[in-house]
């Protein structure tokens, strides 16, 4: 199975906690916050991670879902 990030990046609001769960999947740009999915398609190391990150997200801006 292959899953796939869906960041719908005009509701984040660079709240960073997304980065702090799952730091080799998701960073922040510089100048505004804004999150950067790093690993579109995360390895399957990072899923629970990455559905932690989608949970805690404050601005309900990230899905994992399936391909
Ligand atoms: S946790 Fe959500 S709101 Fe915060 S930086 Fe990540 S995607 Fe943006």
């Amino acid at each position: 199975m292959v899953k796939r990030i869906e960041f719908d990046e005009p509701k984040c609001i660079a709240a960073g906690q997304c980065v702090m769960t799952a730091p080799e999947v998701f960073d922040q740009r510089d100048e505004d916050g804004v999150a950067i999915v790093l690993q579109p398609v995360p390895a399957p190391e990072h899923w629970d991670a990455v559905r932690d990150a989608v949970a805690i997200c404050p601005a309900a801006a990230l899905l994992l879902v399936d391909i």
